[in-house]
């Protein structure tokens, strides 16, 4: 949890349950939820996590008290829940899940009648209806109903079938590798990929809380058995999701895993192929690749903070149709403005059928850049003062300062340094047209930082 008086974190309400998040804390949290949406229809549902269907039944009945009814679509993938919001037109929904965070977490998303995560504004007024104990209790003929929302995720596979060639993809009959790590994405995925004709292997599929296969956090380094099975029954390709199957991360028929910016730079091309001129959204620690293509096809990049609601709200207000994060978050607009992984699973592959290409050759015709990762310790009180320090003392470099500092180099070089939301770190995320450029700007930049945190101290 975040302190005194702040429950929502960058995606939603998140904790170590029965420590940090409660069954008590979480009718109170479904009570001022209620209150703020004022007797309205929300769905609510839940990922795989040991702790939900008891998080889930805290929730409702602290909506139901406020007179709030309730649609309970049970185990879903967020995407899903969040597609039902739109397909029964509801006020909102409530989602308890941790996402990527390890078994002994959950959390609690609240989405607004648009499918998208609320606003921080509004995140602010249910803070302040808890913190200040304005719930506002219904009388007893007016408690809300419960009713159960069977079909949404026949209705959410239904709606991705709609936005590509389902015979075009069916005729291919691909095999693909799914590693939905013991979680929701099992639900939708693989069913899906049967119904587009594709012969499916699952690792992690089993529904398990306590993650025994993987963590729910889909990166290159812990999809290694993906990247083995792909191999291993030479499959077209291999996808793993996060904990509630809203991002997505794969695998080439080589075995090689890609960050989320890559396959998303892919789907960027053929879109913009189809859709000249349009606008593309994407945090500022997305690859250059990603301007690249804009340019190469036609598009603008419109350079945002990180994080996906931010993306999503950006694309809404602008009207934008595709977003994309290099964590492996796709957002496809004419299906729904939020990131989903079963949809961009779909798209990839209709790009896949469209040109006949195998994955490893459409990958590996985008421009190549080299990406490095690095970390620096910063306390959270010293993370502003060290911020306004690092724009001054780059000033000449021309910084962008949308989220941290970024900077931009004219050898297609970058490096983005920016204070973590959740730990005392900040992370740098160096690319370059060359391995050792890209590791050099780690280094540099990093000591360069550790000293400037090291002058705050004294
Ligand atoms: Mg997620």
């Amino acid at each position: 949890m975040l302190g005194s008086r702040r429950l929502f974190g960058t995606n939603g309400i998140r904790g170590v349950v029965n420590k940090e998040l409660t069954s008590e804390m979480t009718i109170k949290i479904g009570a001022a939820t209620g209150t703020f949406f004022q007797r309205g229809t929300l769905i609510v549902g839940f990922d795989a996590r040991t702790s939900s269907p008891m998080l889930a039944k805290a929730v409702i009945a602290g909506l139901n008290a406020t007179g709030c009814n309730v649609l309970f679509a049970g185990m879903a993938p967020t995407p899903a829940l969040q597609y039902a919001v739109k397909n029964h037109k509801t006020d909102g929904a409530v989602i308890i899940t941790a996402s990527h965070n390890p078994p002994e977490y959950n959390g609690i998303k609240v989405v607004w009648n648009d499918g998208i995560e609320l606003s921080r504004e509004q995140e602010i007024e249910i803070e302040n209806i808890f913190f200040d104990e304005k719930v506002c209790y219904a009388e007893w003929n007016k408690i809300g109903s419960t009713r159960d929302l069977p079909g949404t995720i026949d209705d959410y596979k239904e709606a991705i079938k709609r936005h590509v060639d389902v015979a075009g993809i069916v005729n291919k009959n691909y095999h693909i590798v799914v590693d939905t790590a013991n979680s929701v994405g099992s639900l939708a995925a693989p069913h899906l990929l049967r119904e587009l004709g594709c012969k499916v292997t699952t690792i992690n599929a089993n529904i398990d809380g306590t993650f025994p296969g993987r963590t729910p956090e889909p990166r290159p380094e812990n999809l290694k058995d993906l990247a083995l099975t792909v191999k291993a029954v030479d499959a077209d390709l291999g996808v793993a999701y996060d904990g509630d199957a809203d991002r997505s991360i794969f695998v080439d028929e080589q075995g090689e895993t890609h960050w989320g910016d890559k396959t998303f730079a892919l789907v960027e091309k053929y879109f913009l192929k189809d859709n000249s001129g349009e606008k593309i959204v994407t945090p500022v620690s997305s690859s250059t690749l990603v301007k690249d293509i804009a340019d190469a096809y036609d598009g603008e990049i419109v350079w945002t903070k990180v994080g996906s609601v931010t993306v999503s709200q950006t694309m809404k207000k602008l009207n934008v149709k595709l977003g994309g994060e290099e964590n492996g978050g796709i957002f496809y607009g004419p299906h729904q403005s939020v990131r989903d992984g079963t949809m961009a699973t779909a798209l990839i592959l209709d790009i896949m059928a469209k040109t006949g290409e195998k994955l490893s050759r459409l990958l590996g015709e985008l421009p190549k850049y080299f990406i490095e990762k690095g970390k620096v310790e910063c306390q959270n009180e010293l993370k502003e003062k060290a911020l306004k320090k690092l724009t001054e003392q780059l000033s000449g470099l021309n910084p962008s300062t949308i989220d941290g500092v970024k900077i931009w180099f004219e050898d297609k070089s970058a490096i983005l340094m920016r204070p973590s939301g959740t730990e005392p770190v900040y992370r740098l995320y160096a690319e370059a047209k060359t391995e050792e450029k890209a590791m050099q700007l780690v280094r540099e930049y990093g000591s360069r930082l550790k000293r400037l945190i090291y002058s705050l101290k004294s």
